[in-house]
């Protein structure tokens, strides 16, 4: 008889996404096969995300939709953000959802859906623990190193769905990094809620650097990549190992929030407009060439023209080399829900269209730099539509978010790293040819 299949429609950010491998890992270690499209599978799980009003919204129309496109004898189960956070709420709404649980615990979902005597039983399980099935292209992977945030900032309800702030052991990262690798991961891109926290729960000896010594150290993966940094615990050891290292990429993604001094009080961020000010020129200083991402929220309660200001004034400063944006969306249970009404969402908007314009003049001026130099790249896949042609990245950008190169002439073979020559720019790629 075929094992019983699952497939895991994954919503929300590289955190989630994590767990949807997990849980893929934990259901194939059972004997299960996973199914291609959702309509295929004797079990659909819904990974949910609760992080802001559009997630929301959208993680329930996926379960709608689920519900609404059911085959026969399928099993509908919802996890992650949205259900940890609403979970009595949608049981009550959704009726149809046949299993609720929260965010992601290591075999929590199978435990219930065996339990649940749905019929779902693999005749044989796998011979070895397979820890996780990659959805993401195969030469990179996504490496939670903690879970959870011990912060306050006064707009998130994340520590509020995921718990305080745990960290991982060293030990089990350096293992996952060198399995990936074993199986031909070629980028490891450290992700977390608050990055440069790591380690503060594990005592003395421990934190970002002495982890990426260890990585460095002790396994042979060619690039690592540094995402979800708060800006704090940014010390000179990791600025040097990241300046020193060719396998650290010369990227820090950052998020920011804001600039301007009152909006950060206001935001609980823990620092001051100046102390960020510093910050950014000592990263600046100590890598030099190094790539800063970063993240604006506008329209936050109380924020003001002259507080718009002052971060654009930031953004003139700094010349980020990748910036995103979002408009703030009040969310219960957080500190923003006491400081009174959003700024008008048109307004909000406004501020976030005149942010991102000057960004992409600022980015084109930044790539069109670029032009002429010769670049390492990672090789993504071939361009859509187009055989002779590449997506590829350099070590300033991260997948999905961040720009692409577009390699015109030569050729290379994806996952594996080339050399390129960069012979033309747009705000948010650039072309190149192989060398
Ligand atoms: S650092 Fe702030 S914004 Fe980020 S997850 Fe923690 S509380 Fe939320």
């Amino acid at each position: 008889m075929k094992a019983p299949s699952i497939h895991v429609v994954n919503l929300g950010c590289s955190k989630n996404l994590v767990d949807t491998e997990r849980l893929y890992g934990d259901f194939l270690t059972a004997g299960f096969r996973v199914a291609d499209f959702p309509e295929q599978a004797s079990l659909v799980v819904v990974n949910t995300c609760g992080f802001i009003e559009a997630a929301k919204e959208e993680s329930v129309n996926e379960i709608l939709d689920r519900v609404a496109n059911r085959t026969e004898g399928q099993k509908i189960a919802v996890a992650g953000c949205l259900s940890q956070r609403y979970l009595d709420d949608l049981r009550k709404e959704i009726p149809e959802v046949d299993l609720w649980v929260g965010t992601y615990q290591p075999g929590d979902l199978l435990e219930k859906v065996r339990s649940a005597s749905w019929g779902l039983q693999p005749e044989c399980a796998s011979t070895n623990r397979i820890p996780r099935l990659l959805t993401t292209a195969q030469h990179f992977a996504y490496l939670k190193v903690s879970e959870g945030c011990d912060r306050v900032c006064s707009f998130c309800a994340i520590p509020g769905i995921r718990g305080g702030h745990v960290s991982r052991t060293g030990d089990e990262i350096v293992q996952e990094i060198r399995d990936l690798h074993g199986a031909g991961v070629q980028e490891a891109i450290l992700i977390a809620q608050d990055l440069t926290y790591y380690g503060k729960d594990l005592g003395k000896g421990h934190g970002l650097a002495p982890l990426l010594r260890r990585i460095l150290d002790e396994t042979e993966i060619p690039w690592v990549r540094l995402t979800y940094a708060y800006p704090q615990f940014i010390g000179d050891d990791l600025l040097e190992l990241v300046a020193g290292s060719d396998r650290i990429c010369k990227y820090l993604d950052m998020p920011l929030q804001h600039g301007s001094e009152r909006m950060l009080q206001a935001m609980r961020r823990g620092h001051t407009r100046q102390g960020l000010r510093d910050l950014l020129g000592r990263i600046r200083s100590g890598i030099p060439g190094i790539s800063l991402r970063t993240t604006f929220l506008l329209g936050f309660p109380g924020e003001t023209e002259q507080d718009f200001d002052e971060l654009m004034e930031l953004v003139e400063e700094t010349r980020f080399d990748r910036l995103g944006g979002f408009t703030f969306s009040p969310e219960e249970g957080t500190h923003s829900m006491t400081l009174g009404d959003p700024v008008d969402p048109e307004i909000a908007q406004d501020r976030l269209a005149r942010l991102m314009r000057r960004q992409s003049e600022i980015s084109l001026e930044l790539n069109e730099e670029k032009i002429g130099r010769t670049l390492k790249v990672l090789v993504d896949g071939v361009a859509e539509g187009q055989s002779h042609r590449f997506d590829a990245r350099t070590e300033f950008d991260a997948p999905e978010v961040d720009n692409s190169v577009q390699i015109l002439d030569g050729d290379c073979e994806p996952g594996r790293f080339t050399e390129v020559r960069i012979v033309g720019a747009t705000e948010y790629d650039l072309e190149a040819v192989v060398v």
